[in-house]
């Protein structure tokens, strides 16, 4: 009986020590970073943003969130992170604007960093023959759009919504209608300031500690966190002239998309969209376009069919409307759509590439902005995206209603292999990206759960098809996964992995690799 007695007692002094100890350990780090010196300063409670994204699917909470005032309290924050070694389980994510779909930019219990109120350096436009700007990692790219017009210039490549930050766009690819031409906004970049996993600083180029800076473009965060980066700038138009066409025959729609961007002088953006089952689509059109053909148009009936938009613009100045309005006839006659859908408009070129947000404050105002986002972004290479498109659309996605689905295709030429992003093997592939949005509650076609079966389902007809594409924002839980995603560009990930970030410290939220304790 003694004895008993005895062990138990035994038992709860050592699980008092032991929860004594992890109470000391945790309440230990906040009081460690607090001996930080910083120009910014770190929060831990009212934290509750940096656990939501834009997916809204994940919510993990992080211990604290640092607010940078300076590239140095970044470095100084991940350098006693790093130095605690791996006996502690502290991660640390980088913050852009949250607009990741799977929680990407979260670190569980450790510590985000909210890359947006690192301002300075002080954007800074360089003019001369090849402009640039130079700009804070967690700068919004509105912003540089604001600033760089005021010097007659813009970046070359954009994302068709522009409330993300630069850093957050770099660490995946920026992929929109100009990625064709320019290539994707990870090809527009002349140079890079970091903070490695280490907390070194680190300026990176082409030229100089040049395998950083590919590691960096398209790492997933996995590498360093951008501060600063040099964006490749051109002379901005003042207008845009922008074009929709249907099609109703898939062939013939990625016929003339590929047409489009190998053709010579050609649009300045092409996307394109799958709409489906949509009531008066043209007449929704009018509100901000006018038909070529009106009389045409007003007798065009769209429901109950799949149809295939043709997105495009033509930047022009005020003054040159004669010359852009011949080389957009001239362009538009090499094409097969279907006549009567031909509708146009001018607009700012401002007003043409922040389309989006007008879009963002319409459902912001009915609480839409704020629902689950399951999105899927594939990219399929060229041979395979009529198989793609007939199980696809023709079966597996058989409505359109839960959000857009973008289908256009890039030249991988304007790719650079040797940066972290991997893309499909062929010269030519498409970005299909299923833009969905859930009904909260909803059990039916519009609900969370039916849009990620319908997601998952289509990733499985891609596997099973061996169709060779690739995930654009990828999204995997499993190690094998992963391996599979970067296929033999694996062993060089994890190589830049161990080189600058060998404890794991960073972007947890990718799943990607877990921090060795
Ligand atoms: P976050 O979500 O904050 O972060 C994304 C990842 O990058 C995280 O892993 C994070 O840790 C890491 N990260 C963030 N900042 C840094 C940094 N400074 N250094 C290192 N790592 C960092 N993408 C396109 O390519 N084309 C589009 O047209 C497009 N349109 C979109 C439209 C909308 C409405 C939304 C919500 C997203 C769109 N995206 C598009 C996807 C978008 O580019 C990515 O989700 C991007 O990561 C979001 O940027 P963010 O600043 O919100 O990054």
């Amino acid at each position: 009986q003694n004895n008993i007695l005895l062990l138990r007692s035994f038992m709860i002094l050592l699980l008092s020590c032991v929860a004594i100890k992890l109470d000391l350990c945790f309440s230990s780090i906040p009081s460690s970073l607090k001996t930080l010196s910083l120009n910014g300063h770190f929060t831990f409670d009212e934290n509750e943003f940096a656990a939501r994204d834009y997916g809204n699917k994940y919510h993990f909470l992080p211990m604290a969130v640092l607010h940078p005032k300076s590239v140095s309290d970044i470095a100084t924050t991940i350098q006693h992170i790093w130095q605690m070694g791996p006996s502690s389980e502290l991660t640390i994510a980088a913050r852009g604007h949250g607009h990741s779909i799977n929680g990407q930019a979260q670190a569980q219990g450790g510590v985000v960093i909210n890359m947006q109120s690192l301002h300075g350096p002080e954007m800074h436009v360089h003019m001369g023959r090849f402009p640039y700007v130079d700009v804070s990692g967690g700068e919004l790219w509105i912003n540089i759009l604001h600033e760089t017009l005021k010097y007659g210039l813009a970046p070359k490549s954009w994302t068709d919504y522009l409330h993300l930050t630069v850093g957050g766009t770099l660490s995946n690819a920026g992929i929109s209608g100009q990625a064709f031409r320019h290539g994707p906004q990870i090809s527009n970049v002349h140079q890079l300031e970091v903070v490695t996993g280490k907390g070194e600083i680190i300026n990176c180029s082409e030229e100089q500690n040049a395998d950083l800076f590919h590691s960096v473009l398209g790492g997933l965060g996995q590498f360093g966190i951008i501060t600063r980066a040099r964006i490749s700038l051109e002379p901005a138009p003042k207008m845009v002239k922008w074009i929709r066409v249907l099609y109703s025959d898939f062939s013939t729609f990625t016929r003339d998309q590929e047409y489009l961007i190998s053709a010579e002088n050609t649009f300045d953006y092409i996307e394109g969209l799958v709409i489906r089952n949509r009531t008066g689509l043209l007449n929704n059109w009018r509100t901000s376009f006018s038909p070529q053909y009106p009389v045409q148009a007003s007798q065009f009936t769209s429901d109950g069919k799949t149809l295939f938009c043709l997105e495009l613009t033509k930047n022009f100045n005020p003054g040159k409307t004669n010359t852009i309005n011949q080389e957009i006839e001239g362009l538009l006659s090499q094409l097969r759509y279907i006549p009567s859908t031909l509708f146009m408009s001018e607009v700012p070129y401002v007003e043409f590439l922040d389309r989006v947000h007008a879009s963002e404050l319409k459902l912001r105002s009915t609480g839409m902005w704020e629902v689950p986002h399951p999105w899927l972004n594939l990219l399929i290479p060229k041979s395979k995206i009529h198989r793609f498109a007939g199980e696809v659309f023709g079966n597996i996605a058989t409505d359109t209603n839960s959000g857009p689905v973008l289908v256009f295709p890039v030249n991988k030429s304007k790719w650079d292999n040797r940066t972290s992003f991997v893309a499909p093997e062929e010269d030519v592939f498409y970005l299909v990206a299923f833009l969905s949005h859930a009904i909260p509650l909803s059990t039916g076609t519009d609900g969370l759960e039916h849009i990620l079966t319908r997601n998952k389902r289509i990733l499985d007809f891609c596997e099973a098809a061996h169709l060779g594409g690739k995930q654009y924002l990828p999204h995997y839980t499993t190690y094998k996964e992963w391996r599979a995603h970067f296929g033999p560009r694996w062993e060089v990930f994890q190589q830049r992995k161990s080189a600058y970030d060998p404890l794991a410290i960073l972007a947890p939220g990718q799943r990607i690799f877990r921090k060795a304790i």
